[in-house]
């Protein structure tokens, strides 16, 4: 099993993921791009038992970015690093997504796809061949 260790900016916040992911792909939505101060996102994603906070897991933030999302981040140094959907049983998430940028090492993809590309800030070019999905989930093909 490959196990790839990942950090904030400042270093509080330590965690480790296992391969495999079951994603990689940028995110253009706005929920993703304003927090992050960035044009888009680039997310993997693991389930929860291939996940684990290694240090400073008091220093993480929760924010409750939607009726069914929250966002993690380091309240110190700020950097945004996970993403997961709640469900309206409370249920532990099916996947929790990974900023790839937080991460100290290559995973076993690379990006696939870029998702709400329709919503995406129009100085932001994309020139590269991968799929663009869009629509109401962000993951429709857009014609
Ligand atoms: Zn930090
Ligand atoms: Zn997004």
């Amino acid at each position: 099993m490959t196990t790839v260790t990942g950090s904030c900016f400042c270093g509080e916040v330590r965690y480790e993921i296992d391969l495999p992911t079951r994603f990689c792909g940028h995110c253009h939505c706005s929920m993703c791009r304003r927090p992050h101060g960035a044009a888009f996102v680039t997310w993997t994603a693991v389930p929860p038992e291939q996940f684990r906070i290694t240090a400073g897991e008091a220093a993480l933030q929760t924010f409750e970015s939607s009726s069914h999302g929250r966002r993690q981040f380091c309240r110190r140094c700020g950097s945004q690093m996970f993403c997961f959907h709640t469900r309206d049983d409370d249920a532990p998430p099916d996947l929790i997504d990974v900023t790839l940028a937080s991460l100290h090492g290559p995973i076993d993809r690379q990006p696939e796809a870029h998702f709400y590309f329709d919503s995406r800030a129009d100085w932001s070019k994309i020139s590269d061949d991968l799929p663009k999905l869009g629509g109401a989930t962000g993951i429709e093909p857009l014609s």
